[in-house]
């Protein structure tokens, strides 16, 4: 392998205040610097021997990709890098990690061990289906075990995400209004929504119009029912909704919207504070994604694969995306294109049959948990939710506190503050104490909010000490601290553009000439 010609140089770390010790690599004991993999490789190495190509003519018509810069590595150089990044990182097996709506719980390490049986972990999805029986009929029970958990007719169990089981709910919400002649124009959606709400509406061509929260943080059923008509297709809530509350006018704004001719999709995200206790059948919901990622512990976060299982009613279910999962004599079959007959659904929205390794993690869990152990996660998720807000609210502002416990996430503004300290500080504060900061100025309707969601898998002694921590630094933010604006100061890296960095992502850095005459930035494919 040769040798990095190009990369690491020794760099002077940014000290901290009343931290005058610089090491000459800018390690910090067990903590190591790390540059960049466009620093550490070259383009002229290769991590891999491959006998170099012969003269083949080229087939592709001058297709063929040029050079893209990627650097070479070997593979331990591959590893390291990777390794040392990850050190730098938070995860949920780190610590308490509250990001509201996210419901980063613990990932039982038993769904590993179950996904990586090796019937399951290497089944391929063009596998004869009478090979892969054992892997339909986990589909198939894990689907069976959400609609009896939800009280709905059937489920769509193909898509790969929250938001993507959003566009299967709203598609067929669609197709069951097209085949009644009914195409509406409008989505009703509540201010409080998360952004993939209006966003998928409008993706499915829809006018995304708001309806507002009352004074208690829900709908306004008043608004809602003055708006309903005969232009509105559907109406998006989430139930609990994102300011952690439940929405008790559930059954009233069902049957307000049916009544209308319109049809009722509900985003299931928050299904953790209600699983086992609530059915949103009983409801009057028609459609409702679930996230197996989140109630149902399948690790997620870092752009990992994650579920969205759509739970339907009887009014939309056959209009169903396929392949799905049917009983067929003492076995399982697919229902594909081929032997659907002449099926109402909306099409496919995925090449195969959903995240094989989250059902089965899912499954897992739910079997593990039992009906009974299901119900007593959604009371504890609850309970530390509700520890948290009492043990916070003397010192940050929790608008709905008035109206009652929250459900699994506690809410706050940023509301008593001193002059120039924010929401956005605090977080950056909480980094310094070891803990990931909760979600933050989602939702919009509150000021500079902070949603915070402990989850079940947390301790008390886990709650106490954030709880301490979060208590510190909002003192620190009511007092006017100004060294909070300077946090984080002992994280790898300090405040960072973020905003930049999401729209001119540098994918091909190149190291700046020591003269000056370009910077990292110009490469082919990055900005700047
Ligand atoms: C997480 C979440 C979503 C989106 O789910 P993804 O799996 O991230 O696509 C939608 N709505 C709410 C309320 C959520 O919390």
């Amino acid at each position: 392998m040769a040798n990095n010609p190009s990369g690491w140089a020794p760099k002077s770390p940014e000290v901290a205040e009343g931290h005058d010790v610089e090491t000459v690599t800018g390690n910090r004991a067990l903590m190591l610097e790390e540059p960049l993999l466009f620093e550490i490789g070259a383009t002229d190495q290769c991590g891999v021997d491959i006998d170099p190509a012969g003269n083949a003519p080229t087939r592709l018509g001058g297709l063929e990709r040029g050079s893209v810069d990627l650097p070479g590595l070997s593979e331990p150089q591959a590893v390291r890098h990777y390794t040392r990044l990850s050190r730098q990182n938070y995860g949920i097996d780190l610590g308490v990690f509250p990001l509201g709506s996210c419901t980063m719980k613990h990932n039982p390490r038993l769904n590993e061990k179950v996904a990586r049986l090796p019937g399951f972990a290497d089944v391929h999805p063009l596998q004869p289906v009478d090979t892969v029986q054992g892997a339909l009929e986990c589909i198939e029970k894990l689907g069976d075990w959400l609609i009896k958990l939800t009280g709905m007719h059937s489920v769509a169990m193909s898509p790969k995400a929250g938001a993507h089981g959003e566009l299967c709910g709203l598609l067929c919400i669609r197709a069951a209004l097209e085949a009644r002649g009914d195409a509406r124009k409008v989505v009703l959606v509540p201010e409080s929504a998360h952004g993939t709400n209006p966003a998928t509406a409008a993706f499915c061509g829809y006018r995304v119009e708001n309806i507002p929260a009352n004074d208690a943080g829900r709908v306004d059923l008043d608004a809602l029912k003055a708006r309903l008509g005969p232009d509105v297709a559907a109406v998006m809530i989430t139930n609990p909704n994102t300011c952690g509350l439940f929405e008790p006018d559930m059954k009233a704004i069902s049957d307000a919207v049916h009544t209308a001719g319109a049809l009722v999709y509900c985003d299931g995200a928050n299904f953790n504070a209600i699983v086992g206790r609530v059915r949103p059948g009983d409801l009057g919901i028609d459609a409702m994604h679930i996230n197996l990622h989140k109630t149902f512990s399948t690790p997620h976060g870092g752009g990992g694969p994650g579920a969205g299982p759509v739970v339907l009613s009887e009014a939309v279910a056959p209009y169903a995306p396929l392949p799905y999962v049917r009983k067929s004599g003492d076995g399982y079959e697919l229902v594909e294109e081929e032997n659907a007959g002449d099926s109402d659904s909306f099409g496919r929205m995925v090449a195969f049959h959903g995240q094989m390794g989250m059902f089965t993690r899912a499954l897992a869990y739910m079997l593990s948990h039992g009906a009974d152990g299901l119900k007593q996660v959604a009371e504890d998720a609850v309970l530390n939710a509700n520890y948290v807000l009492r043990r916070m609210e003397d010192l940050l502002d929790a608008p709905y506190a008035h109206s009652g416990p929250c459900m699994h996430e506690a809410i706050f503004s940023d509301r008593g503050f001193a002059e120039g300290l924010s929401t956005l500080d605090l977080a950056k504060g909480l980094i310094d104490e070891g803990f990931h900061p909760m979600t933050m100025y989602f939702p919009l309707v509150v000021h500079g909010a902070m949603l915070v969601e402990p989850t079940e898998t947390e301790s008390r002694d886990g709650l106490d000490q954030f709880i301490t921590a979060f208590r510190h630094v909002a003192k620190r933010a009511r007092e006017g601290d100004e060294t909070l604006k300077q946090a984080p100061l002992y994280a790898p890296r300090r405040r960072l553009d973020e905003t930049l960095a999401a729209r001119q992502p540098v994918l091909a850095y190149k190291t700046p000439a020591p003269d000056g005459s370009s910077t990292g930035l110009g490469a082919k494919y990055g900005g700047g």
